[in-house]
């Protein structure tokens, strides 16, 4: 059988590393020359390097191991499923028994009549799919002009052409020549940044209305979708005002346009629910899950589409689908990484436990002198970096350098936190304890005070 050589010495597994290996988002030169971290077990919420360090994961990998590391209950399902049935299709009027079994799990856990499943192999596909969908969806229902989607700026829905597209990552549409055409963008309910002299409630109000104000400059006969996640992720975990949802949702009511909630982070208990849906009372007609719907133990991902929705799509052959949609080991991983969610009392530890727990102290961050807002929903969580909280100012270096010091400095410290500009974001796996919390709490304040000694000794602690 194959052995990976985790034996070898550090430097040499980083020298192949940087010989071999492209990353996504991360600079190459950069990282060749300081050397890549070598992840080589984890257990829990901690992960071990090759050099044997623990580190607290702040971020559950890619706010996704929602149940923890090192769950044998999943690695024995997958071997059990790979000795049992590997691989099948789900394309030529066939089925499998992981794929119609997790289908119907979803249905059941998903709000409303969400009650159909279209399968991907993680978010961005899933959303690729969400594109298709509702321009097939409008087609068919005599409407092919409907065409445009609506998103919004610093919105992130994945990296494949129609994610990037979806998503309003400029850095990311200026590679690769995006988004494709039919994509419309409306401003982000980011009131510390965007806010201005409004109240957060004025404030989500008026984004919401943007809306509106975008359909009827693209004509409402033209508009097929709009797509938001409950809680920006990747743009910095940004919380929007209680107003924009409720508002967000009486537009696309009244327009008959579909609404795409995209929980790919937002889903399975992230947010102290099921979904992010029902904390911030959305309902949608599509949603896209991933991430935590497997924990990240295996590829997943999918679209879960209302009644109304399937019902019209069913009335043709949809020209879709990926090989992996619905793979038969994913599917039994993903089934088991909900029982363990729901029977193990993942979501109600949640609830009563971590997340009551995290938000006390999350909020405390907020007596740094470094720290302006710190805003928590369920367990994902960010803290705004500022050298004056009373004007919501930015620092005088250009935007992330401090986001980014501080970064260094969690690392040095053994918690993983990341940053997004000069906001530092959270998001743990959702079965860490009080006391481990406790931890997490104080490597973050012992990084603040190292970055704002740091940066105080090098002039940047001044407004812009
Ligand atoms: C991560 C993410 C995606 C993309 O998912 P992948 O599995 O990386 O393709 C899409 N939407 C949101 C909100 C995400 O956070």
């Amino acid at each position: 059988m194959t052995t990976l050589a985790n034996h070898l010495p550090t430097a040499e597994l980083q020298a192949l590393d940087a010989a071999h290996h492209l990353h996504p988002f991360t600079k190459g030169d950069e990282l060749n020359e300081k050397g890549a971290r070598v992840i080589t077990g984890a257990k829990g919420v901690w992960l071990r390097d090759s050099e044997g360090t623990e580190i607290l994961d702040g971020m559950a990998g890619l706010w996704c191991v929602n149940i923890g590391y090192g769950r044998e209950e999943l690695a024995e399902v997958a071997a059990r499923q790979m000795k049992e049935l590997p691989y099948y299709n789900t394309f030529f009027q066939t089925t499998h028994v992981p794929a119609l079994m997790l289908a119907k799990k979803l249905a059941e856990l998903a709000p409303g009549d969400l009650n159909h499943v279209f399968f991907a192999n993680g978010g961005s596909d899933a959303n690729d799919t969400n594109i298709r969908l509702v321009r097939t969806y409008w087609a068919e229902k005599g409407q092919p002009e409907r065409d445009v989607i609506i998103s919004r700026w610093n919105a992130y829905h994945g990296s494949t052409i129609g994610g990037t597209s979806l998503g309003g990552m400029k850095g990311m549409h200026g590679q690769g020549s995006l988004p494709i055409p039919g994509i419309e963008f409306i401003d982000q309910p980011h009131w510390w940044a965007e806010g201005g002299d409004m109240t957060p409630e004025e404030f989500g109000l008026e984004r919401a209305r943007q809306l509106e104000e975008k359909i009827k400059e693209v004509g409402p006969e033209k508009v097929a979708a709009f797509i938001g996640e409950p809680i920006q992720g990747a743009g910095g975990v940004v919380v929007p005002p209680s107003t924009y949802w409720p508002e967000i949702q009486r537009i696309c009511k009244k327009y008959d346009i579909l609404l795409i909630a995209d929980e790919v982070i937002c889903g399975f208990g992230r947010t102290g629910n099921w979904f992010g849906s029902q904390t911030l009372g959305i309902e949608p007609d599509i949603m896209t899950v991933a991430k935590g719907l497997s924990s990240g133990y295996a590829p997943i991902g999918a679209s879960i589409i209302s009644d109304k929705v399937a019902k019209v799509l069913d009335g043709t052959e949809f020209n879709h689908g990926y090989t992996y949609s619905g793979h038969p080991v994913a599917c039994a991983v993903a089934l088991e990484n909900l029982r363990i969610l729901e029977e193990d009392g993942v979501i109600k530890h949640v609830q009563n436990v971590a997340a009551p727990h995290l938000k006390e102290k999350w909020e405390a961050l907020a007596d740094h002198p470094l720290v302006g807002e710190a805003k928590i929903v369920g367990m994902m969580a960010s803290i705004a970096l500022t050298p004056d909280k009373a004007t919501r100012a930015e620092f005088a270096t250009d935007a992330g350098t401090v986001g980014y010091i501080c970064r260094e400095r969690c690392f040095a410290n053994n918690v993983i936190m990341r940053h997004v500009g000069d906001r530092m974001i959270i998001s743990p796996p959702l079965t860490i304890t009080p006391e481990e919390i406790d931890i997490l709490i104080e490597r973050a304040r012992k990084s603040l005070d190292e970055c704002l000694e740091q940066i105080r000794s090098d002039g940047m602690f001044k407004a812009a």
